[in-house]
């Protein structure tokens, strides 16, 4: 006699259903570990397990946007923030946590709740109707991924993350690097471009080469389809096939060689190109640069590309499994599936990343199912809190084509203009987000 069936209970989950339950709303949370199936991280049957660091990131809700996150989502009553700081052990002015204790706190506390019946079993197929919240995480089950992936259409659940670089557009040195299209073409001036010389790009070659790589996990090990080759296997097959891919320099010209005959400038040895990431323009992707480095290496080596000596990095490249769906063209303003609104995504499935992101996600997940339950009207978070600017990007702030799962950021939220400090600057996000999200709280 549930009134709601949500499919996972990890972080997402966990928090959904508490969200929910909270308001008075029944629930079923299916749950397949416990019932004879593992993901290829988890190690426990416990709810809400963390499968790899402990961290919940900095809790440093003046000057980080993952630690404002905590701030809003505890001022919300979230279950995973309440245990987390339960379990917090010490960590500087990160919240880390003792995962045992966290995950068993999570489980008994959904357990004892009188709204909530856990039952542990697998779902392999999207339900046909009543209302429902899929957060079945980076690792859903092969059978319902079938499901899922035939309900959203083909192209538009993803199976690896293939991520490239994000970075901040204030970072750039753009009296280096510049505006323009290849061949100029659309507006001509889509992207920009930071151009290297033959020594700096035989020296960044050699420096993929030698780079550390991250070891991928045999359950990760993947054929690279080429759309998402790593840049460093793509160095590895010869000294010009990057020169003759995403860092090809035709089509370019480098305002900084201008001169009488090339009065426009001179195509460059080789370039970098950065593409828009988000409707603000304040991330940029570097194109076709997705890697499997080491998060350090690949600071120190994009760092080398003129224009970005002094980068700072909203994300960087990875590859890994992760399944997630479209959400930017699939989903609607409450994370309900466009196509089928009684189904709900919450947690990594929608295109987040990182823990807290997914529980934040499951958090209006939740709050958003148990409005519509309730007969009630819930307004989306102000786009200047952290939780407005993650889901946001989810649903609709990112590139649809172009989507890849991102960590909450303050380059999410409509930017702040004049030129501050950056330390100033983070104030100025978090003091602005805590204006937004005390009225708007009066409202849920
Ligand atoms: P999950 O926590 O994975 O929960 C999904 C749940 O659904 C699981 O319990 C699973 O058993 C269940 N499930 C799946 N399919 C079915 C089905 N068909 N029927 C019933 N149940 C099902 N983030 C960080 O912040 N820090 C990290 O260090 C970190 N490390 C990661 C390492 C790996 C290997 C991976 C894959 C991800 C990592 N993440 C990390 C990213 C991410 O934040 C976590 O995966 C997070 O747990 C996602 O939360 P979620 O609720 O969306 O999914």
């Amino acid at each position: 006699n549930h009134q709601i069936h949500i499919i996972g209970g990890g972080l997402a989950g966990s928090e959904a259903a508490w969200q929910l339950a909270q308001a008075g709303i029944r629930v079923k949370l299916s749950e397949m570990r416990g019932s004879g199936d593992m993901t290829p991280a988890h190690h426990t049957d416990g709810l809400a397990e963390l499968v790899c660091s402990n961290s919940f990131r900095s809790d440093d809700a003046n000057s980080n946007a993952v630690g404002l996150l905590h701030q809003e989502m505890r001022a919300l009553g979230s279950i995973i923030m309440a245990q987390g700081d339960l379990h917090k052990v010490p960590a500087g002015s990160a919240l880390a946590v003792d995962r045992d204790g966290f995950s068993d706190g999570v489980t008994a506390a959904l357990a004892a709740h009188p709204n909530i019946t856990i039952v542990r079993e697998r779902v392999d197929q999207l339900p046909a109707e009543g209302l429902t919240i899929i957060a079945t995480g980076p690792l859903t089950a092969p059978g319902l991924a079938d499901s899922i992936g035939a309900a959203t259409g083909k192209d538009a659940l993803a199976f690896f993350d293939a991520i490239a670089p994000i970075v901040h557009r204030d970072s750039i040195d753009m009296d280096i690097a510049w505006f323009q299209s290849r061949w100029n073409k659309g507006d001509g001036h889509d992207y920009i471009n930071c151009a290297l010389s033959k020594d700096q790009y035989l020296a960044f070659h050699q420096g993929l080469l030698d780079g550390e790589k991250a070891e991928f996990k045999q359950w990760e090990n993947v054929p690279y389809f080429e759309g998402c080759m790593p840049i460093e296997v793509m160095a590895e097959r010869g000294v010009d096939t990057l020169r003759y891919g995403p860092m090809k320099g035709v089509g370019l010209d480098d305002p900084r060689t201008a001169s009488a005959e090339f009065p426009n400038g001179r195509w460059p040895y080789a370039c970098v190109q950065l593409r828009q990431d988000n409707a603000t323009g304040t991330l940029w992707n570097i194109v076709g640069f997705q890697t499997k480095l080491k998060h350090a290496a690949q600071v120190a080596l994009f760092r080398t590309i003129p224009g970005l000596e002094n980068a700072e990095f909203a994300r960087l490249g990875g590859l890994h499994r992760n399944t997630f769906i479209r959400s930017p063209e699939l989903l609607d303003a409450t994370l309900r599936l466009k196509s089928r609104p009684n189904i709900r995504f919450a947690g990594q499935i929608t295109g987040c990343e990182g823990y807290v992101e997914s529980s934040a996600i499951g958090l209006l997940a939740g709050r958003f199912a148990a409005a519509e339950i309730l007969g009630r009207t819930m307004a989306p978070p102000p786009v200047e809190t952290a939780l407005g600017a993650l889901l946001g990007h989810i649903t609709g702030g990112a590139e649809a084509e172009t989507y890849q799962p991102m960590n909450v950021n303050f380059g999410l939220m409509p930017p702040i203009e004049g030129r501050t400090k950056k330390a100033d600057r983070k104030l100025m996000y978090t003091a602005r987000a805590r204006a937004a999200l005390e009225p708007w709280l009066e409202t849920v």
